[in-house]
C-alpha cells in the first residue's frame, strides 16, 4: 500500500468559471490559474503523484508551458491515473476537503464524485468530498480564495493494468 497527500490554493476572481472536480459551480467568482484552476483535481493529482513518489503536478505540467493554458484539469488527472497504473497501483480510496465560504458546495457533491469517478475510472464509493466554510476567517472566510486537501490510498494491482 502507498499513501499520498495533496493540497491546493487558488484565488477567487471575477470573470472566471468556478470549476471544482470538473463540475462548473454557478457563482460570480471563479478560480484564477494558468489551467482551468480546478483546485480539487489539482490536490487529487498531487496526492496520487505523492503516493507513487513522482513529484507533483507542477513538475509534470508546468504553468509556464503555453500548451497548459486554460487546460481542462481532467486531462491532468487522466494522465496522472495512467502513471499510477503504469507503476503497478490502483486506487483504494480518496478522501478530500474543499474549503470554500460561498457558494454552498453540498448540492454539487454527488455530481463532483460522479464526474471524478468517470475521469479516474473508479467507483464513486472510492471517493469522498467534504465541503467546509471557514467561519468568515482568513482568505477562505473572506471569499478571496479556495483551498483543498486530498489524501489517497493506493494498493498494488495484481499485475493487470
Ligand atoms: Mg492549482
Amino acid at each position: 500500500m502507498r499513501i499520498g497527500f495533496g493540497t491546493d490554493i487558488h484565488k477567487l476572481v471575477e470573470g472566471r468559471p468556478l470549476i471544482v472536480g470538473g463540475v462548473v459551480i454557478p457563482h460570480h467568482l471563479g478560480c484564477s490559474g494558468h489551467s482551468d484552476g480546478d483546485p480539487l483535481i489539482h490536490a487529487i493529482c498531487d496526492a496520487l503523484l505523492g503516493a507513487i513518489a513522482l513529484r507533483d503536478i507542477g513538475f509534470h505540467f508546468p504553468d509556464n508551458d503555453p500548451s497548459n493554458k486554460n487546460m481542462d484539469s481532467s486531462f491532468f488527472l487522466r494522465e496522472v491515473m495512467k502513471m499510477v497504473r503504469e507503476n503497478g497501483y490502483q486506487v483504494g480510496n480518496i478522501d478530500t476537503v474543499v474549503n470554500l465560504q460561498k457558494p454552498k458546495l453540498s448540492p454539487h457533491i454527488p455530481f463532483i464524485i460522479d464526474n471524478l469517478s468517470k475521469i479516474m475510472e473508479i467507483s464513486p464509493n472510492q471517493i469522498n468530498v467534504k465541503a467546509k466554510t471557514a467561519e468568515q476567517l482568513g482568505f477562505v472566510g473572506e471569499e478571496k480564495g479556495i483551498s483543498t486537501e486530498a489524501i489517497v490510498l493506493l494498493v498494488k494491482s495484481d499485475g493487470e493494468n
